[in-house]
């Protein structure tokens, strides 16, 4: 049965995430993400059913618009295949639930947040709204989580790199920190605190990894927004179970 509601929620999570893929395309472009057919991005062919299919058209078409050639990227059905993992992996840990759908709502605001920051280096404050909403709706679906525990967990990585951006400016962007604010509504201060050792440890791989290929220079400035929505996404997942063993630990 499980097994069933998480096939059902991976269709449904690649369908949603193929909808995001507008969003992550038009919102840094300032194009407007509900009106307007998709298009080729290359050729501007309006794209038709069949090249619309999340996963399968690109597939079946080879990666290349069926009109001009060109390559598609493979980001589009990285993003829906990502989509289905996420919204199966909602109903494993949290069943079929509303609690799941939130979840996945949650994922589904980091994913958006972290590649329009991946593209852009700016997280745009509707997102943190978003991210906040959940967090506000989480109360009554998620109660596991005190209400004194989002609270803490809205300042508690927050303000420290708030003030150490006051004593480094740029340690830190401004959108990070509210987006760590928003996101320990939802996760509260423990899971929130996690996420961002998560996100300290997965953005350090990446800059060192960086640095080694040269590719960027030392004090050049990476996106630290997609680490920060990875750290959350691992820590809501595996977060308690990394908590029990640490502290299992002591
Ligand atoms: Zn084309």
């Amino acid at each position: 049965m499980k097994i069933f509601a998480m096939a059902v929620a991976a269709i449904f999570g690649i369908c949603i995430f193929s909808f995001l893929n507008v969003i992550i395309y038009r919102v840094p472009r300032k194009l407007d993400w509900v009106k307007g057919r998709s298009m080729c991005t290359s050729c501007g062919h309006q794209l038709g059913v069949f090249d619309l299919v999340p996963i399968v058209s690109w597939t079946f078409l080879g990666g290349k618009c069926r009109y001009c050639g060109e390559k598609i990227s493979s980001r589009y059905t990285i993003v829906e295949a990502l989509g289905g993992m996420l919204a199966a992996l909602s109903v494993w840990f949290f069943g079929a639930t509303p609690a799941a759908i939130l979840v996945f709502a949650f994922f589904s605001v980091l994913t958006v947040t972290a590649f329009v920051d991946l593209d852009t280096m700016e997280i745009p404050d509707g997102f943190v709204w978003a991210a906040g909403i959940c967090g506000i709706i989480a109360v009554f679906l998620m109660p596991e989580v005190s209400i004194v525990e989002r609270l803490i967990g809205f300042l508690s990585v927050s303000l420290p790199m708030l003030l150490i951006t006051l004593a480094i400016p740029g340690a830190f962007g401004g959108g990070d920190i509210r987006l760590v604010a928003a996101c320990g509504l939802f996760l509260g201060w423990e899971l929130n605190l996690l996420a961002f050792f998560f996100a300290i440890v997965t953005g350090g791989i990446y800059g060192i990894y960086v640095l080694a290929g040269k590719k960027l220079g030392k004090k050049d400035h990476f996106a630290f927004g997609p680490f920060l929505c990875i750290g959350m996404v691992i820590s809501l997942l595996a977060g308690d179970t990394v908590l029990r063993w640490y502290l299992g630990l002591l």
